[in-house]
């Protein structure tokens, strides 16, 4: 895997997503644990960003102090990117939060944007992309290539938990792409779900469990299975 890749080797997040992996676990419990776990892989994420001195007096004495440098932008992918977006905003309140639409052409297998306000020039330096499971990777290296032309400076995936097959799709297509994340998974199975993941995180954190599209190995998109298959083969082939 490549060295843009880091999973995270804190035991908080090992035990907190075991907690949130496990079939058992109800919706009110799964959105506190997806915020909890956003929160220890934001902060992780963060280590890098660039700080820049200021002078502030404390009620002792003046001093040489530090501030965020960069300003962020969020990104959540919809939907399931939407529950990492307020422990973000807790670690950086000053974020701005931008919401990018896709989805997959059935016929071309190409991403379409459906809705995308974000203004002329870019207003944010970094960009942190956030979406629970980084499966097949094409949202995230199409949302990416809408961040760049946009002008953003750099960008950051974080998930809580990725498939090899996206992991290399999203770094093939940006190598410069940092992808945080609390664990890399054995592989999507033909449905594009991950292996041995969580479900579907949509689902579980907004309870929505109607329809067997929910159900792993039961999605409708015939597609996807082509998408897997071609992934699958790139991973092995090198
Ligand atoms: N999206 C999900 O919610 N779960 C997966 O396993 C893959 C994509």
């Amino acid at each position: 895997m490549p060295d843009s890749l880091h999973v995270s080797a804190h035991p908080l997040v090992a035990h907190k997503l075991s907690i949130l992996r496990d079939k058992r676990t109800e919706p009110k419990q799964f959105r506190e644990l997806v915020r909890e776990l956003t929160w220890l892989l934001g902060y992780e994420a963060m280590a890098d960003l660039a700080l820049r001195p200021e002078r502030i007096e404390t009620p002792l004495e003046p001093m040489k102090a530090q501030r965020l440098e960069p300003r962020v932008g969020l990104i959540p992918i919809l939907r399931a990117g939407l529950g990492m977006v307020d422990a973000m905003l807790e670690l950086l309140p000053t974020a701005e939060v931008w919401h990018i639409g896709l989805y997959r052409d059935e016929r071309t297998l190409k991403p379409v944007e459906y809705y995308n306000k974000l203004p002329d020039a870019a207003t944010v330096q970094v960009c942190l992309i956030l979406d629970p499971m980084l499966a097949t990777g094409g949202s995230s290296a199409a949302t990416v290539d809408i961040l760049k032309q946009w002008g953003a400076a750099r960008v950051k995936q974080l998930s809580l938990i990725a498939a090899p097959e996206g992991v290399r799709t999203l770094n093939t297509a940006h190598p410069d792409v940092d992808i945080h994340v609390g664990a890399l998974d054995s592989h999507l199975n033909e449905r594009g779900y991950i292996v041995p993941g969580l479900g579907d995180a949509g689902d579980r954190q907004f309870g929505t469990f109607a329809g067997p599209a929910s159900e792993p190995g039961h999605g409708p998109d015939d597609v996807t299975a082509e998408v897997v298959r071609r992934l699958q083969r790139d991973l092995r082939d090198g």
